[in-house]
C-alpha cells in the first residue's frame, strides 16, 4: 500500500485515557507498517475547555511511549480561517444554511420528539427560508444533510455499515460564536492532510455518516474507517475520563513502563500469538483484521505481569533511567550512579512488579529510615530488646555471608523459642528496614553490609530502648 496517512486527533480537554493511547498506537503502527505518515492533530476548537497543560501532556505521553509523529503537530485553533472560508462557500453554494431558531424553540422541538419517543432532531425550519434579519441576529450554520437515501461505508473492523439519511440531523457546522464544530473540522482536516485511514474509537461510529455526507457535498475523498471496539474497565464498566483505570496518568504513577503498556494495548482485543512484543516488532505483526469486534476488558494482572517481565528483561541502564524519570516526576531525588546500586538492582528487580515497588524496595537502602510510630511503640519491650542485642552481638563476630546470616536466624529461633518464629523475623526486618514486608531479609542484610546493619541496630537500641 502506498502513501498511507493516519492521524491521532485528541481534544485537549482532559488527560489522555488508555483508549486514546490504543488509538494512537494502532494509528502509528498502521502508518509505519506501510512506510506511511502518522500525523498529530490537536483538536482545540473548544476554547472553553481547552487547556495548555493537556496539550503539553499529549506531547509528553507520545514521546514517553516512543510514538513520534511526522511533520509538526497541527492545531485546529490555527486553522479557523480555512474553516470559515469553506463554510462561507458552502452557504453560497446552498450546501449549508443559517439557522436563527432560538434556544427556546429548539428545546420545544426537542421535547416534542422525546414525547413521541423519537430521537431529537431539528425540524429544518430555517432550511429553505430567505431571511432578512439584521446582521446582529445570532445564528448557527447548519449543513443541508440529504433528506432521503442512505449512507453506506465499509468499516475495516465492523464491516458493512448503513444509516438512513432520515435518521440524520442537519448538523451545526458553525456555532453562534462563529467557531466551527468537531464534525466539520475533522472532515476538512482529514481531506487537507490527505488522511487515508481514520482510526478512532467506536464511539465515533455515529459521527461517521454525518461526516461522509459532508465529505460528499464538498467533493472530497472518503477515507477508510477503522473504529476500534470499546475498552471496559476491570469491572466491565465503560471507561470515563474520571475513572481510575482509564487515566494514563494513574498507570504512570503506579510505575508501569512504556514497553508493558504498549505490549498490553497491542494485544488488547487482538488475536495474537505473541505474548511479548516490543514496539519495533509490532509494526510487522500488526494486522487490522486480527482486531476483535467485541469490547475489550482491561486486565490489570496481565499488565503487572508484563511490567514485571520488562523490568526484568530490559537492560539495567534502561530501567535505571526509567526509575530516575519516575522519581523526577514524583519530585523525589534521583539515583546518581547506577554502579552504586547495580548489586541491589540485581536482587530487587526480579521481585518488582512496578517502578513504584522497585523504588519502595530501594528505600530500604537509603540512609535514613522512618519508622511507623504505631508499630514502633508496640515493639518497645524486653523480648524485642533481647533479640536485637543478641543479634547485634552475633553479627559482630560471625562471618558475614548469606549462609551464616540464615543460620543466625535459626539460632535466634531456637534460643528465643518462647517467641513466635515469624515475629523474630518481623522484629529484625522492621528495625533494619522500617518495613513490614520486604524481599528475603537475609539477602537484604548482605546487601546492606555489616557496617550499616550494625549502625542501624545500634541506633535503634540507643534511641528507642535506652531504658532497658
Ligand atoms: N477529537 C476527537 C476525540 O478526541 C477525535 C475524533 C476523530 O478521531 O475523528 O475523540
Amino acid at each position: 500500500m502506498n502513501n498511507i496517512i493516519t492521524r491521532f486527533a485528541p481534544s485537549p480537554t482532559g488527560y489522555l485515557h488508555i483508549g486514546n493511547i490504543r488509538i494512537a498506537l494502532y494509528s502509528w503502527l498502521y502508518a509505519k507498517k506501510y512506510n506511511g505518515k502518522f500525523i498529530l492533530r490537536i483538536e482545540d476548537t473548544n476554547f472553553v475547555k481547552n487547556n495548555q497543560k493537556y496539550i503539553d501532556y499529549i506531547f509528553y505521553i507520545l514521546e514517553w511511549l516512543g510514538l513520534y509523529w511526522d511533520d509538526s503537530p497541527f492545531y485546529q485553533s490555527k486553522r479557523i480561517f480555512l474553516y470559515k472560508d469553506i463554510i462561507d462557500n458552502m452557504l453560497k453554494n446552498n450546501l449549508a444554511y443559517k439557522c436563527f431558531c432560538s434556544l427556546d424553540r429548539l428545546n420545544y422541538i426537542k421535547n416534542i420528539c422525546i414525547k413521541k419517543g423519537l430521537k431529537p432532531k431539528y425540524d429544518r425550519y430555517c432550511r429553505n427560508k430567505e431571511f432578512n434579519f439584521n446582521k446582529k441576529s445570532s445564528y448557527v450554520v447548519r449543513f443541508k444533510n440529504p433528506i432521503f437515501g442512505f449512507v453506506k461505508f465499509n468499516d475495516l473492523i465492523y464491516k458493512k455499515m448503513i444509516f438512513s439519511n432520515e435518521s440524520l440531523d442537519d448538523i451545526i457546522i458553525q456555532r453562534s460564536n462563529g467557531l466551527p464544530t468537531y464534525n466539520f473540522c475533522v472532515v476538512v482536516d482529514d481531506y487537507y492532510m490527505s488522511v487515508t485511514h481514520v482510526i478512532r474509537g467506536e464511539d465515533h461510529i455515529s459521527n461517521t455518516p454525518k461526516q461522509i455526507n459532508l465529505i460528499k457535498s464538498l467533493n472530497y475523498n472518503i477515507p477508510n474507517y477503522i473504529h476500534l471496539p470499546i475498552i471496559l474497565d476491570f469491572n466491565r464498566k465503560k471507561l470515563s475520563k474520571r475513572n481510575f483505570s482509564s487515566n494514563i496518568q494513574n498507570y504512570i504513577n503506579e510505575g508501569f513502563i512504556p514497553e508493558s503498556i504498549l505490549n498490553y494495548l497491542f494485544n488488547l482485543g487482538c488475536f495474537s500469538n505473541n505474548e511479548i512484543v516490543y514496539l519495533h516488532e509490532m509494526k510487522n505483526l500488526f494486522n487490522i483484521h486480527n482486531i476483535k469486534r467485541s469490547p475489550c476488558i482491561l486486565n490489570i494482572k496481565k499488565l503487572y505481569w508484563l511490567n514485571k517481565y520488562y523490568i526484568n528483561n530490559l537492560s539495567y541502564k534502561k530501567i535505571f533511567n526509567y526509575l530516575n524519570s519516575f522519581l523526577l516526576y514524583k519530585n523525589f531525588s534521583i539515583f546518581k550512579n547506577i554502579e552504586n546500586i547495580s548489586e541491589i538492582l540485581s536482587f530487587i528487580l526480579p521481585r518488582s512488579n512496578s517502578l513504584n515497588e522497585l523504588f519502595d524496595f530501594l528505600t530500604i537502602f537509603k540512609k535514613k529510615i522512618k519508622y511507623d510510630k504505631k508499630i514502633l511503640y508496640k515493639l518497645i519491650n524486653k523480648n524485642v530488646y533481647d533479640i536485637l542485642i543478641f543479634f547485634i552481638k552475633k553479627i559482630n563476630i560471625i562471618v558475614f555471608d548469606i549462609f551464616s546470616i540464615k543460620n543466625l536466624f535459626f539460632y535466634l529461633i531456637i534460643k528465643f523459642n518462647y517467641i513466635n518464629k515469624k515475629d523474630i523475623y518481623f522484629y529484625i526486618r522492621f528495625f533494619l528496614t522500617g518495613k513490614n514486608i520486604t524481599p528475603n531479609i537475609s539477602n537484604i542484610i548482605i546487601l546492606l553490609k555489616k557496617k550499616n546493619v550494625l549502625f542501624r541496630l545500634n541506633f535503634v537500641i540507643k534511641k528507642f530502648f535506652k531504658n532497658f
